[in-house]
């Protein structure tokens, strides 16, 4: 069986994400999505809220796991005796970053690969950092978000307005 890890923040999970995962099960029997705490990033939503808005939006999906992870992700891999990485790539900016994680994470564990899948050229300019820029400017979140993620969201920026 082969087992594909895809490691974010999920901050939150959006439309892109779940592209990227459908088309992860099209190469792997089984996808675990780890979740990361970040908190160099300073997510808007805690692990606990993060993780439980994936599992919401992977219901019913048997070959999908969703779990926290935390330390180096190549150790998590070979604990988990998964296969590849799995990586989105929107546009080309994101290549210059991935390309050096996927190196790094080659030269820490040499067996371990990551896989990079391009999601659909309508999800290409999404990330969870603009949506949430479009939720603060109360704009409209349904073509990106699954409904419950849009309202816990907007939900939450309405709670850190002054
Ligand atoms: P990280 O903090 O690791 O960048 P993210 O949650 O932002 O975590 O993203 C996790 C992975 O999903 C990354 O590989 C990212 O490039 C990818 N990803 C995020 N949004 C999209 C999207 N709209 N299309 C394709 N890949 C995406």
């Amino acid at each position: 069986m082969k087992i594909g890890i895809y490691p974010g923040t999920f901050d939150p999970v959006t439309h892109g994400h779940t592209d990227i995962i459908t088309r992860s099960l099209r190469v792997f029997d089984k996808v675990v999505v780890a979740v990361a705490p970040n908190p160099s990033k300073h997510p808007l939503f805690n692990l606990a809220e993060r993780l439980a808005m994936v599992q919401l939006v992977m219901k019913g999906l048997e070959q999908v796991d969703v779990t926290p992870f935390d330390g180096l992700l190549v150790d998590y891999v070979e604990r988990s005796d998964a296969h590849a990485i799995i990586r989105g790539l929107r546009a080309i900016s994101d290549f210059e970053h991935e390309f050096q994680m996927a190196l790094i994470n080659r030269k820490l564990a040499k067996t371990v690969e990551t896989v990079f899948l391009m999601p659909s050229e309508e999800y290409s300019y999404l990330s969870s950092t603009i949506i949430k820029e479009v939720a603060r400017h109360g704009g409209n979140l349904t073509e990106f978000l699954h409904p419950e993620v849009a309202r816990r969201l907007h939900d939450r920026i309405g709670s850190l307005k002054p």
